[in-house]
């Protein structure tokens, strides 16, 4: 079980790095999938997603990093040393900084895999004056089927510890108000965060998201863009057709988190 995780998050790692997509360079991004026991498998800090190997992906225990959130007197150096002892296996390496943010994912929304990456047709939107319209309404039905109807927008916030907190209080609040948590996180100035069921959908949500900022970038450049009325966006979401649309996707339909 915990092998065949591993494996997963590698492949996951590959195709998220691929340099077609043009999602991740160098070692941008990295992809984590929650295990049994309260752990998960994250990427090793400084290496290249689509060059990772399975040693690249280091096995820690949630609960050591969670408590991080809470201990108001951590800096760096605690953080560098909770991540270091969180490895179930010593000589594993250096686990991202970015642990933290996917230990939120999988502890706060319930994600099964997590993908990060800084797609540049993304990143065009969130280093712009227009970050907010990526959240600003539904633009076509497919989007709602990938993407859910509603998305997470968080503020530039330094990565790590601050950036983990933020991102906690604002799940929370999502699911107060939606009911549900969101399938992406978009980090203003920064890049995205897709939370799946499956691998393959961390890999689809993130096509779908590289492709709406596209279009949304296209509206923007022709005039302004027209949303899916709330009503219209809300029917797309829950109707039974699109949610077999999202199961023969490998989604779960109705409510995703659930
Ligand atoms: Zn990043």
């Amino acid at each position: 079980m915990t092998s065949e995780l591993r494996e997963s998050a590698l492949r996951l790692s590959h195709e998220l790095g691929d340099p077609a997509h043009d999602w991740a360079i160098l070692a941008e991004g990295n992809v984590s999938a929650a295990a049994p026991e309260n752990t998960m498998f994250i990427k090793a800090s400084g290496v290249s997603m689509v060059s990772a190997e399975l040693g690249d992906y280091v096995h820690v225990s949630l609960t050591p990093i969670l408590r991080l959130l809470d201990d108001e007197g951590a800096d760096d150096e605690t953080v560098g040393s909770v991540l270091m002892a969180s490895r179930i296996d010593d000589t594993a390496k250096r686990p991202s900084v970015e642990a933290i943010l996917h230990a939120v994912c999988i502890d706060v929304a319930g994600a099964k895999f997590v993908g990060h990456t800084h797609p540049t047709d993304v990143n065009s939107l969130l280093c712009s004056s227009q970050a907010q319209a990526l959240v600003a309404g539904g633009l076509f039905p497919d989007q709602i089927v990938v993407l859910g109807q509603y998305q997470l927008l968080i503020p530039y916030t330094d990565p790590g510890l601050s950036l983990g907190r933020l991102v906690r209080e604002r799940l929370r609040a999502f699911t107060a108000e939606h009911g549900s948590m969101p399938k992406v996180i978009y980090l203003v100035n920064h890049g995205m965060f897709a939370l799946g069921h499956t691998a393959e959908e961390v890999s689809q949500i993130t096509l779908m998201a590289a492709k709406s900022a596209r279009i949304l970038a296209g509206a923007l450049a022709i005039g302004a863009p027209v949303h899916l009325s709330a009503r219209d966006a809300e029917r797309i979401d829950t109707r039974p057709d699109e949610l077999l649309r999202r199961v023969a996707l490998g989604q779960k339909g109705e409510t995703p988190w659930s």
